[in-house]
């Protein structure tokens, strides 16, 4: 801890900024999963300085071999129980949106900060009558997020709307990286395999009623309630979805009569079986459990191959 404190000393002495930080910060207080033991620090920097600040904190971290880790909204990781080791930088405070008129009148464009919650992305563009990000309404989690994980809600995926994103990239250079469609699959996007930072992302919109937008987000909203998706700590669906299998991963579990199997505190949960919840006390251990369980017995008993959906990260 003291390397970290005094790492933090140099790097405020030559790049003065406010970050809420904390050492040794659980990072259950972090995740949607409400799992996960300390990070070395979490640093959350300000708004106002974030792309260049965030430049020289990791160009210093990895000057000194500190890894570093990019926090969005936390709604798609199981932190170990140990934690992670150097430094989670959060995006939370790189927050907004601003939206464009395109050249023909129906058309346009938004641009959004990596660390802007999904859903305030979508309300701020309902607001103004932009639609394009609808299918986004109620899912945790930050756009940068979203953007990395290629997010796919009712049939549309991120990479449908995207046209580019600025990133932080390798060599700590601001870029511009235009979509590619070759790049983007079904939960994947180029940025899973780089050491990036995603600052902002450019998505294509169209103008909407927003009477109609706000009926469609409210039932995407209803349905994920219906689904149980808020009703206890989670992380969206546990295991990917394929084609090839026939139907949906959350049928195959149900078939095999697997909803509400339990280890520790984690549980299939009893409404549905792509759902792992934490009833309460849940270790990642636990999880992780429960996610190797299931993925040994539908691969014994039906020869396929689960992938899972939800990021295992931190310190084994
Ligand atoms: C109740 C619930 C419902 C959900 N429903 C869905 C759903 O319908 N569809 C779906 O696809 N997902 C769903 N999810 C999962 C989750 O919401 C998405 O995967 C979301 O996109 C994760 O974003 P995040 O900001 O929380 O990313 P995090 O979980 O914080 O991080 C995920 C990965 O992205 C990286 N990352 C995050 N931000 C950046 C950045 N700015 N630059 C570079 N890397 C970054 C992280 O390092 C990490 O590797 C659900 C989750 C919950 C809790």
């Amino acid at each position: 801890m003291a390397i970290l404190q005094k790492f933090m000393e140099k790097i405020n002495s030559k790049m003065p900024c406010t970050a809420e930080l904390g050492y040794n910060e659980p990072m259950a207080l972090h995740t949607t999963f409400k799992v996960g033991g300390p990070a070395d620090l979490w640093i959350k920097p300000e708004k106002e300085h974030f792309p260049a600040y965030t430049a020289f904190l990791l160009g210093a971290a990895r000057a000194e071999g500190i890894p570093v880790f990019i926090l969005g909204g936390g709604a798609n990781l199981v932190v170990s129980d140990r934690g992670i080791r150097g430094i989670v930088l959060d995006t939370g405070a790189w927050s907004g949106c601003d939206f464009f008129p395109g050249k023909k009148e129906s058309s346009g464009e938004a641009i959004i900060l990596g660390g802007t919650q999904a859903d305030t992305a979508v309300e701020a563009a309902a607001g103004q009558g932009w639609g394009g990000l609808e299918f986004l309404a109620g899912m945790p989690g930050s756009i940068g997020g979203a953007v990395w994980m290629n997010a796919r809600c009712y049939e549309k995926s991120v990479s449908d709307v995207l046209l580019e994103t600025e990133l932080l990239d390798e060599a700590l250079n601001r870029r511009v990286a235009y979509y590619i469609p070759e790049e983007y699959g079904y939960k994947k996007s180029p940025f899973q395999n780089r050491d990036v930072l995603i600052l902002s992302a450019r998505f294509a919109m169209k103008k909407r009623p927003e009477a109609e937008m706000r009926q469609e987000m409210g039932s995407r909203r209803l349905d994920r309630e219906a689904k149980g998706h808020y009703r206890f700590p989670c992380a969206g669906s546990a295991f990917k979805n394929n084609r090839d299998f026939g139907k949906p991963t959350g049928k195959i579990i149900d078939g095999l009569g697997l909803r509400g199997l339990t280890r520790g505190g984690a549980q299939v949960s009893p409404w549905h079986g792509n759902l792992i919840i934490n009833t309460g006390n849940a270790t990642a251990a636990d999880i992780r459990g429960l996610v190797e369980e299931i993925v040994t017995r539908v691969n014994s008993l039906l020869g396929i191959e689960l992938e899972p959906e939800i990021l295992f990260v931190g310190e084994p």
